[in-house]
């Protein structure tokens, strides 16, 4: 089975990955992601490019950060959100998932410009579910979601694909502002501490990103 994905810095050969992930991820679940995005822009589409309701919102952004590097490498749980993304788009009244032969391929211009769309749009879904879980949302961030993703599907001219990442790039900018005021409203302004930077005999949990209220949680527990 083949698969393709050059999302991130560690890609095979500074050009994709095509048979596995660098990373690990199996082709079954980069597959299963995309048809995931696909099936997410079928849910934008027949959301007329707004956002229709809370439930469509914490779908559409769950399941963008599921798509992230790295992750969610879970086939299972990939093909769960499908499910649920195709339920809620029969809701709303239905419409026709991405063509998923196309979501990679085409004019290498136009594919690079709605790659870097879609990409961006799955980094501010991980600040956006990050804040959402710490009880913060932005209404106009949120609507922006079901905006790119049915951009992402409709054909635009090199121009209107600027245009629409120079509009991304602003609505980015807010959510970061929304996640640092989430994350600073619940766990105060970080200041410089003092850490050991000792090398223990493990047992470790590694943790990174930036999620932290996982971390949080994960603190309380061990
Ligand atoms: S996320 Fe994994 S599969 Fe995708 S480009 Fe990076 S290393 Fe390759």
């Amino acid at each position: 089975m083949s698969m393709f994905c050059f999302q991130c810095e560690q890609t095979a050969g500074g050009k994709g990955c095509i048979k596995t992930g660098v990373c690990g991820k199996k082709p079954e679940v980069s597959n299963a992601q995309d048809e995931l995005t696909c099936a997410l822009i079928g849910l934008a589409r027949a959301s007329g490019g707004k956002c229709p309701n809370a439930n469509a919102a914490v779908l559409m952004i769950k399941s963008l950060f599921a798509t992230v590097t790295n992750v969610n490498f879970d086939e299972a749980k990939i093909n769960e959100l499908k499910e649920l993304v195709e339920k809620e788009k029969n809701l709303l009244g239905g419409a026709e998932d991405f063509n998923m032969a196309e979501l990679w391929n085409g004019d290498i211009d136009i594919v690079s410009l709605r790659s870097t769309l879609l990409l961006g749009i799955r980094g501010m879904a991980a600040y956006a579910y990050h804040a959402h879980v710490l009880g913060k949302n932005d209404f106009e961030v949120t609507d922006w979601f079901f905006k790119g993703m049915k951009a992402i599907g409709e054909e635009h001219t090199v121009e209107e694909w600027l245009n629409l990442l120079m509009e991304f790039g602003g609505m980015n900018l807010k959510c970061m502002a929304l996640l640092d005021e989430a994350n600073t409203s619940a766990y105060g302004h970080p200041v410089p501490v003092k850490v050991t930077t000792n090398v223990e005999k493990g047992p470790f949990i590694v943790v990174s990103g930036h999620d932290l209220l996982d971390l949080k949680q994960l603190l309380e527990q061990t």
